[in-house]
Parts: C-alpha cells; structure tokens; sequence
C-alpha cells in the first residue's frame, strides 16, 4: 500500500493516506516563529489520517511557546531535530507543513485561502484571488476527537 503524502525525515517517517480536510496558507506569528517563513503553507489531516512509524524518537514541545498550555505539540526527531508534525493533545487532529517537515510541497493540493492574516501586519494583505480571514475558514468544523 502506497502513501498518499510521505514526509518525516531519516529516522521517523510520516505518512497519509487521506486528503487533508483542510488546507491553507497560514500567517500567524507561530507559524512564522517556526519555520522562518513569512507565510506557511499548512495542511490539516484527521488525526487517525496521519501516522508515525516511530513516535518513541520523538521530542514533543508546545507549539505556540507563549501558550504551552495550547492543544498543539510540535514533534521533533531526537536524532536530527528535524520539524516532523504538529499533533493535537485533543486528538482532533495532525498537521502537517509540507515544504518544512519533508514532503513533497507540489504533491498537496493548493491552499484554498489565507488564514490568521491580521490587517495590523506591515506588509500587503494578500491580492491572490483567495479568501483572507484573520482566523481559520468560518465553515472549518474541528473533527470530534479520534
Ligand atoms: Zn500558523
Ligand atoms: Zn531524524
């Protein structure tokens, strides 16, 4: 059986064999803190959707540092650091971000639309054609936990 989306690194391979349920290009401050990028493209897969083959290598940190109490952990491999997923303490679900945790960017589906973009930002809102909310898509529903 063949992945759908394989990523991970070296040590600890990530694989879906779903669609992601939601995808978006991300603007918020963590996700920036994160990856370095200015915006992040972010995709949403039910939790039972993505799997590890070794959850024991990972290293789990709060995601958002300023809120460690936040439902999401970002997992790290303990042999290379590398960024793997961001999984949910609710078991709602996993996130991956494609061209930083080792995917193949190009095998996703496009981001429908902008999310977290806050107007008070020093740079342009984005003029791409796609909806700009500054949270995530108002008909987004969290997935019950798995
Ligand atoms: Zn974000
Ligand atoms: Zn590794």
């Amino acid at each position: 059986m063949s992945s759908s989306y394989k990523g991970g690194c070296d040590h600890v391979h990530v694989s879906a064999n779903a669609e992601p349920i939601d995808n978006h290009v991300c603007h918020c401050n963590v996700c920036k803190g994160v990856t370095g990028q200015q915006t992040t493209h972010v995709a949403f897969f039910n939790y039972g959707d993505l799997s590890v083959d070794h959850p024991e290598k990972m290293n789990r940190q709060p995601f958002n540092k300023d809120n460690p109490d936040g439902p999401l952990e970002l997992c790290t491999c303990a042999e290379c650091g590398a960024a793997l997923m961001l999984d949910d303490k609710q078991k709602r679900i996993r996130v991956a971000v494609p061209n930083v945790m080792g995917y193949n960017d190009s095998s996703f589906p496009e981001a429908t639309y902008h999310a977290f973009y806050d107007g008070s930002k020093d740079y342009a809102k984005p003029s791409d054609g796609r909806p700009v909310y500054e949270g995530l898509r108002p008909e987004f529903v969290w997935p019950e936990p798995a």
